[in-house]
């Protein structure tokens, strides 16, 4: 098949992320990634600045990751996991134990991020149902967050920019409280909470858990906020008895400085939830971690079980990367790299303060953001940044870059000129 015939019958047949079918925005066809770079069929050579949504902490075609891959499948790629165990499922669980916030010790493994969250919640409603709380049936969570596109991920999703008016009536409704004002690195004032607490006192009661991204809000706005604000959080759910559910799979392994985001605030949540970099973006795959409470108090209960178990649970292959991922990651000097690449982005976005089409530029960790005033035109500023060989997809008003570790500082320096100079040709006059 050459290109065109491939573009042309991916346009025909295929559903990309969130398009139509009728009227498909272009896409571009990719060759090979290595290390930073996106090889595209057309020749084109883009430096990566999205790490495939989070998940590439590595970079692309890494040799070490791909060992792991290419050894494990000698062994077995896939084995059934009710009944049976394995290596390095074992390995993985130890090692998220081990680094996750101290208390987190039981590993409930699946295969998607939105997957995780619905075993999240689902653990958090069987806890009290195990306990004999008939009323605690309900989820509160902040506005603009995302949790994923399944059906209860979706409904503790911003009920604003999520799809809640779409299924409107057909979503669950829960609780949200206003989006944290207070922003990272600054104090947390009453007024801060005065609505969280508020929505705490009212509606505890048929409250089963507190779920949101912790500190970082990604897919939802790119929102960075409060350690104090999280710390509150996590202190009126242990007032009211209401479980907080921390989902980390945006900010975990390292990508806001932290290796967790609840380490911001040194918490420990209820349950966590792991995805995207947990294999270096080289699988699909998910882990869903609670407490020893939660999971006893589950298994204590009728019928004594948690009723969950994907056909591709613990999947060898994923759990074989991953494990090479995230001592690569620690034996490497990951946070040192964070840091870096926070400077010179706060650096190199510096500039797009002075554009009057920008309302607000945000760095935290390996994540650098530019708020437009107005939304961006996808097609029109997609091609902009491939003719001017980077990678960076945009939503809404959003701008933004997160690249591998692994980049160099020419590359995101490259990154960084590319955004100011895309924002200001294709932005003109949107004020
Ligand atoms: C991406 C994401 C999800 C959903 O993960 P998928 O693997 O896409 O299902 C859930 N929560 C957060 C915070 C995410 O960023």
């Amino acid at each position: 098949m050459n290109t065109k015939e491939l573009l042309q019958y991916d346009k025909d047949h295929i559903w990309h992320p969130y398009t139509s079918t009728t009227n498909p925005l272009p896409v571009y066809p990719v060759d090979k990634a290595e290390g930073c770079t996106i090889h595209l069929k057309t020749g084109e050579k883009l430096v990566d600045g999205m790490s495939s949504w989070w998940a590439a902490v590595h970079g692309y075609n890494h040799p070490v990751l791909n060992k792991a891959m290419e050894d494990q499948l000698k062994q077995m790629s896939h084995i059934m996991f009710g009944g049976l165990t394995h290596e390095p499922a074992v390995e993985l669980a130890q090692r998220l134990v081990d680094i996750t916030p101290y208390g987190l010790d039981k590993v409930f493994f699946c295969d998607s991020g939105s997957v995780a969250v619905e075993v999240s919640l689902k653990m958090a409603l069987q806890y009290w149902w195990s306990k004999g709380n008939k009323e605690k049936v309900k989820f509160a969570t902040i506005r603009n967050g995302y949790h994923g596109d399944t059906w209860h991920a979706m409904s503790v999703c911003d009920p604003e920019t999520g799809m809640h008016h779409i299924f409107n009536g057909r979503l669950p409704i829960h609780y949200f409280a206003d989006q944290p004002q207070c922003r990272y690195n600054e104090p947390c004032s009453d007024d801060h909470i005065a609505g969280l607490k508020q929505l705490f006192e009212e509606n505890h009661k048929e409250m089963a858990a507190f779920i949101l991204e912790p500190i970082v809000q990604g897919a939802g706005g790119m929102w960075f906020y409060s350690a104090e604000y999280l710390k509150e959080v996590k202190q009126l759910c242990e007032q009211y008895g209401v479980l907080l559910i921390a989902d980390e799979i945006a900010t975990g392994f390292g990508r806001t400085g932290k290796l967790f985001a609840c380490n911001h605030a040194s918490i420990t949540p209820d349950i966590m939830c792991l995805g995207k970099a947990i294999t270096g973006g080289y699988m699909s795959f998910a882990a869903t971690l609670a407490t020893d409470e939660v999971a006893s108090t589950i298994s204590n209960g009728s019928p004594g079980v948690f009723m969950h178990g994907p056909t591709f649970m613990g999947n060898p292959l994923a759990c074989a990367v991953a494990n090479v991922s995230i001592k690569l990651l620690l034996d490497g000097k990951w946070q040192q790299k964070v840091i870096h690449i926070e400077k010179q982005l706060i650096k190199g976005l510096e500039p797009c303060k002075q554009l009057n089409i920008v309302s607000d530029v945000r760095c935290m960790g390996a994540i650098g953001v530019v708020e437009l005033k107005k939304p961006v035109d996808m097609a029109i500023i997609q091609k902009a940044f491939v003719d001017k060989g980077v990678w960076v997809r945009p939503f809404g008003k959003l701008v933004y870059l997160m690249p591998p570790f692994i980049i160099s500082e020419q590359e995101l320096g490259k990154l960084c000129s590319a955004l100011l100079e895309v924002i200001s040709e294709t932005m003109e006059g949107k004020e």
